[in-house]
């Protein structure tokens, strides 16, 4: 690819991830694009304001349903990953379909959502070592987010935290708002945001009948 191509991808990038409220120190990282270019070309002042997040931590101190989103955006950074798309790419396409699912006011900014991407990778755009990593819940099937060699992650799947505690949590039901499943045949099955299934005699109690996401059901 020659450099003139790189660099109108390069621009490309950063258009779409400053629709995404990008901080601008963000974008210049990952496209490697002068600052003063890109002010040109979009304007002065452009970006979420603020520094990007150096550590990981905000992570392990979230609350359920941060971390349910922050699952949601990296089982589909995964899944691209697997599929052959590059890191960018994948990040890109993902924070995409995340909005998709969860709507214009996500708990996961496009700065933290960069932050995961760093953490499950590693040694990119000037973060060390890989600190998370994608497990596949035993009781439920779903991807979600765990720290590197977390031995307890049996216990840890946010998806069946959130079907445990929706039924008597305001909050989670009014950030992930209820619909009736269509097939009432099944009594004690949800659908996650993922499209998978949870099981009756998982321990999960869900007596409402209701899916914890406004979705379709189609995984993203
Ligand atoms: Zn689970």
């Amino acid at each position: 690819m020659s450099g003139i191509e790189d660099h109108l991808r390069a621009l490309k990038n950063a258009e779409r991830m400053l629709e995404f409220d990008a901080r601008l120190c963000t974008v210049l990282a990952i496209t490697g694009l002068p600052r003063r270019q890109v002010e040109e070309l979009f304007g002065r002042g452009i970006g979420r304001p603020g520094r990007s997040p150096s550590s990981i931590d905000w992570f392990h101190t979230a609350k359920l349903a941060e971390r349910v989103e922050a699952s949601l955006f990296a089982a589909q950074y995964w899944r691209n990953r697997n599929n052959g798309f590059q890191t960018l790419e994948s990040m890109i396409d993902a924070y995409q379909r995340y909005l998709k699912c969860i709507g214009n006011d996500p708990l996961i900014s496009f700065d933290r959502a960069v932050n995961l991407v760093c953490n499950i990778e590693g040694w990119i755009w000037g973060v060390g070592p890989r600190s998370l990593d994608i497990a596949v819940c035993r009781r439920c099937n779903a991807q979600h987010l765990i720290a590197v060699g977390d031995s307890t992650q049996a216990e840890n799947c946010v998806f069946c935290k959130l079907v445990a505690r929706y039924a008597t949590d305001r909050r989670l039901q009014t950030r992930f708002p209820p619909r009736f499943l269509p097939d009432m045949r099944c009594p004690t099955a949800a659908t996650t945001g993922q499209g998978t299934q949870v099981e009756a005699g998982a321990g999960v109690e869900n007596p409402q009948k209701l899916a914890p996401f406004h979705v379709d059901r189609q995984p993203f």
